[in-house]
């Protein structure tokens, strides 16, 4: 099985097959640099990879996968002891940087500079075998990393493609982080996989989204919150195929904007690092604000009450959501315990997100069992039900919902609140009380100048309180 069909020559190439950050390369050049870094790394056990927003990150990236090598993106950004962790969890002996890079702290790996002028032969894929050891965000605790199979990022891939009608016309642009599923696996094997140009903006901005005149754009839901916010950026993507949005919730606020200025109402998906993409909206289905849409094929999903029990797919009643599919990872590294407790016996996935499925089979997120399902007082509230109500205040930019303590209710609900105008938290819970029912308005709103949020954008709740 060939992974990278695109470098196999299946689809043609050009000089700008590849931009990243205003460097292009026709993907010859990048199998020919890679190439390069594959003849390095042969046996080596793992590469870790710097992951900037760079060509030097994709090269490094297919070297490893050419080579056979499990590739490890490690977090540029991430403070030195993540980028710690990652090196000496994962074992990798090799850490790739581009030239700029070249005395950065390895922790005992050595540094491997990668020069996208080189050419070198490319040696022909391998079969199979392990293509990444990938870290989650981090957004729960420290990040785990996780073996993901050359053939499960294949059959993920092809997965969306089908979901997305994803071809080798179209132009992917994005300015996602490099370094997990949605920017690196999605956004730069997608079209080394299926075909087509890929342009990374380097950074993210509304401005820079409008100006890059692209068919398939990704985001997560804050890049896709300024592009909204930005009536010209946003207006100026009129002409794109399909906006896809993952990673987090994107608030129903964000998605009718977009739809409104744009014309095209946002694709969104729903994945883990643990099993890449396994549902979505399609391209040729309805796009319904606040749903993560449908299994993917190949994908099969299931909910399971608390005490283990079935649960009705009334759109409803609350549970946790199963999944199994070709794109699952084969575990955690060094980490039995943790897979021991994400399988279950007969061999589902529980992703620790809580879901309510509909009688049309449609799937809405509610969020993660451990921080966004807040139990009060004998009732089961999620807390994006309170932001998304929060948010229709024309005084709030953006809220974060989390459950504190509480020696009577045991949780009550406290909203973290960035105002946007002249607010107080007494206006905001009697808002939230006319809307919802009224055990689920905030009995504490904190006013914050900013949410704590990770690379990807997804707020760190732990961190509130
Ligand atoms: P960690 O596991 O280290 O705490 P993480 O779970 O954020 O971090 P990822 O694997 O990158 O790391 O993210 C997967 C999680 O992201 C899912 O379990 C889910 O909670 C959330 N998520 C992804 N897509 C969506 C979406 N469309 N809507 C709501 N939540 C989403
Ligand atoms: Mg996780």
């Amino acid at each position: 099985m060939v992974l990278l069909k695109a470098l196999d020559g299946c689809y043609g190439d050009g000089p700008d097959a590849i931009a990243v950050d205003g460097v292009t390369l026709s993907r010859e050049q990048l199998l020919g640099a890679a190439g390069v870094v594959a003849a390095r790394i042969v046996g080596a056990p793992a590469l870790a990879v710097l992951a900037r927003p760079s060509v030097e990150t994709v090269i490094a990236t297919v070297g490893g996968l050419l080579a056979g090598v499990p590739v490890v993106p490690v977090p540029p950004d991430a403070g030195p002891k993540e980028r710690e962790h990652i090196l000496r969890d994962s074992g990798a002996p090799l850490l790739a940087v581009a030239a700029a890079d070249r005395d950065v702290e390895a922790y005992g790996a050595r540094v491997l500079t990668v020069d996208p002028a080189e050419r070198g032969d490319a040696p022909a894929e391998p079969a199979d075998g392990a293509a990444f050891v990938l870290y989650t965000s981090g957004t729960t605790g420290a990040p785990k990393g996780v073996v993901l199979g050359r053939s499960a990022v294949a059959a993920g891939l092809d997965a969306l493609a089908e979901a997305w009608a994803w071809t080798p016309e179209d132009t992917l642009v994005h300015g996602l982080p490099l370094f997990h599923v949605h920017g690196l696996i999605l956004g730069v094997l997608g079209p080394l996989r299926t075909g087509g140009r890929l342009v990374h903006t380097g950074r993210p901005t509304p401005q820079a989204y409008a100006e890059a005149g692209g068919s398939l754009y990704f985001g997560v839901p804050t890049v896709w919150s300024r592009v909204a916010g930005d009536e010209p950026s946003a207006k100026a993507l009129a002409g794109a195929r399909l906006l896809v949005s993952g990673s987090a919730p994107l608030p129903v606020t964000v998605f009718e904007r977009l739809r409104a200025l744009s014309g095209h109402a946002p694709v969104e998906r729903y994945g883990m690092t643990e099993t890449l993409i396994t549902l979505s909206t399609r391209a040729d289905g309805e796009r319904r604000p606040g749903s993560v849409g449908l299994p993917l094929a190949g994908v099969r999903t299931r909910l399971v009450a608390e005490d283990g029990g079935p649960v009705p797919y009334d759109g409803e009643t609350l549970g946790e959501l199963q999944v199994r599919g070709p794109m699952l990872s084969d575990g955690y590294l060094g980490r039995p315990d943790a897979d021991a407790e994400s399988r279950t016996a007969d061999g589902w996935f529980r992703t620790g997100d809580v879901a309510v499925i509909g009688p049309d089979g449609f799937h809405r997120i509610v969020g993660r069992a451990s921080v966004d399902l807040i139990k009060s007082g004998g009732f089961r509230i999620g807390a994006g039900e309170v932001e998304a109500a929060l948010r229709d205040h024309p005084a709030v930019a953006d809220a974060a919902v989390v459950g504190a303590p509480d020696p009577d209710l045991g949780q009550v609900v406290v909203a973290y609140v960035i105002p946007d105008g002249p607010v107080t938290g007494e206006q905001l819970t009697a808002f939230v009380a006319e809307r919802l029912s009224v055990h689920k308005r905030p009995r504490r709103v904190v006013l914050v100048e900013d949410l704590p949020r990770n690379a990807m954008g997804k707020v760190l709740k732990a961190k509130l309180g």
